[in-house]
């Protein structure tokens, strides 16, 4: 028997005959969501416990396997998926998808690390809670995945990104110990944060195996409205204004540039898109043009999440906007009148991502700079990138509550979108990134480094920063057993 045979005959032992797959059809695990990153396993295997884990781990250690965890596979940085050699394991988490405990009193649940998010917000909505996280994967993406890469989404604003939803992590180490650090504490000062370690160590440092999470009250009314602005300064003004009239209400603020949302009306017919001022392009035809008011270059999707009732929620609502018309910064606006209406919204600022994978391949910029510097960002940037590569088509929008930009750039409309990435790609990313590195910013808000950005990140984190981490990784995981190639290079 070949070394390779008895470590998956070890494998088979662990996790049982059916959890280990090798050869036939592995592209669900092998290929990344943006269909960028098509890696070769050496199998994938799928636990149903903590224990098998951290048994399967002991096993890779011997061997010198190295292990990729996945949860989702809903990941953008190319983090997920298994390099080309044919020699990396993937350890999938998606049986261990088990709500443990919900502690009423304490506002905490305990989930598994396979647990997919929308799971634990429905178990939450039974219970008479909220989980706040919510991003446009919550479908797939699973809460192993979410506090690996630290996820933001669009509540940040209000409840934090996946960190400040954190109280406690079981997490298995690169020798397979099994770390039960599942508190549940609000306070607890006995030396360095392990949790938040891992949070956002995008499976680099350990196997996250389960969490406990902090839950919320269920708002008494949440109100969505869309509003037309006529420039990112409008934008960034009507967020001041929102905070004033809406204060803890505001639980989401999110920007979405016009030509992003002619994406969505080209793509999704179905979706009727408030305040579109330029008509969908043909099916590759030329660059959409201009049909309405050029009042509203941008438009915003505002979420007001009241304790007291619906009514006072729109007349809050009605206020702002009131206010925001007299001062101009804002042309236009709606406010959802019920549920569906509300979804639809949501829907439509959803259907990005998916419209933008539609138009074909693109560069994605996953970016934050400080709100108050975004209209100018924006601009110079905008003006830098048309000069540079005329017919290119930026695709903005973001969670802008959190200065977060995705400042996306889909090739000219009548181009080869695979021959624009591979010659231009490069000098896209240099003039983006210099430009957010001007501003203050960074060059990953909430996506992670993965492989995509690991130079960028060598080029932008500062020596003392990058040193620091290194030490980490040699710390934790000497022997680069867990997502080698992610985050920092060996
Ligand atoms: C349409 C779409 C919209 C998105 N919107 C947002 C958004 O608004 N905000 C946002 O932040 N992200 C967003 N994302 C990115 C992605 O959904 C998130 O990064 C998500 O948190 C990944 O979860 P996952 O389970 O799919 O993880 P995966 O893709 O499987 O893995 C992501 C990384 O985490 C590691 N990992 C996974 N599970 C574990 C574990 N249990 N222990 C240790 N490491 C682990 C992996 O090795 C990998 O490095 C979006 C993605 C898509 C496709």
């Amino acid at each position: 028997m070949s070394a390779n045979d008895a470590f998956l005959d070890t494998l088979r032992q662990i996790a049982g005959p059916a959890q280990v797959l090798c050869g036939g059809d592995l592209s669900a695990y092998e290929l990344d969501w943006r269909k960028r990153a098509q890696g070769k396993a050496l199998a994938v295997v799928r636990p149903g416990s903590t224990a098998e884990v951290a048994a399967i781990v002991k096993a890779c250690a011997a061997a010198g396997v190295s292990i990729v965890t996945q949860g989702g596979n809903t990941g953008l940085v190319g983090g997920s998926t298994p390099d080309a050699s044919g020699r990396q394991l993937v350890l999938s988490l998606q049986r261990m998808n088990a709500v443990r405990e919900l502690d009423a009193a304490n506002l905490t649940v305990t989930v598994e690390a396979g647990c997919i998010l929308q799971s634990l917000q429905q178990a939450a909505e039974k219970a008479g809670f909220l989980f706040p996280l919510s991003l446009a994967a919550e479908g797939s993406c699973t809460l192993g995945g979410n506090l690996a890469t630290n996820a933001g989404g669009t509540q940040v604003l209000r409840y934090g990104n996946a960190r400040d939803l954190c109280l406690g992590l079981e997490v298995v180490s690169a020798e397979g110990e099994v770390w039960h650090g599942l508190s549940g504490l609000r306070k607890d000062n006995t030396g360095y944060d392990l949790r938040d370690l891992f949070v956002g160590s995008e499976g680099t440092l350990g196997i996250i195996t389960a969490a406990t999470l902090k839950l919320y009250p269920q708002p008494a009314a949440q109100l969505t409205a869309w509003a037309a602005v006529p420039s990112m300064q409008a934008a960034v003004d009507l967020l001041g204004l929102a905070h004033r009239h809406l204060g803890a209400g505001l639980t989401g603020f999110e920007v979405m540039g016009q030509f992003a949302l002619s994406l969505v009306a080209k793509n999704f017919k179905q979706l009727r898109v408030p305040f579109l001022t330029q008509a969908p392009a043909p099916s590759g035809g030329s660059a959409p043009h201009a049909v309405g008011s050029v009042g509203a270059a941008y438009c915003v999707l505002l979420e007001n999440s009241d304790t007291e009732s619906e009514s006072h929620a729109r007349e809050q609502f009605e206020r702002l906007l009131e206010t925001a018309l007299e001062q101009g910064c804002v042309t236009d606006a709606v406010v959802a009148e019920n549920i569906a209406q509300a979804h639809q919204l949501w829907h439509i600022r959803e259907s990005i991502p998916l419209a933008q994978a539609e138009e074909g391949l693109n560069i994605k910029h996953d970016i934050s700079i400080a709100v108050s510097r975004i209209p100018e960002f924006v601009e110079k940037t905008d003006a830098i990138l048309k000069q540079a590569l005329p017919g290119v088509r930026l695709v903005n929008f973001g969670h802008l509550g959190d200065g977060n930009l995705h400042y996306n750039v889909q090739a000219p409309a009548d181009g080869d979108a695979a021959a624009f990435l591979r010659e231009h790609e490069e000098a896209v990313n240099a003039l983006v990134y210099d430009s957010v590195a001007r501003f203050g910013g960074s060059i990953s808000a909430e996506h992670g480094v993965g492989s995509l950005k690991l130079e960028k990140l060598e080029q932008h984190k500062s020596p003392v920063a990058l040193g620091m981490m290194r030490a980490i990784k040699l710390a934790l995981d000497p022997k680069n057993t867990l997502n080698p190639g992610r985050v920092l290079r060996a």
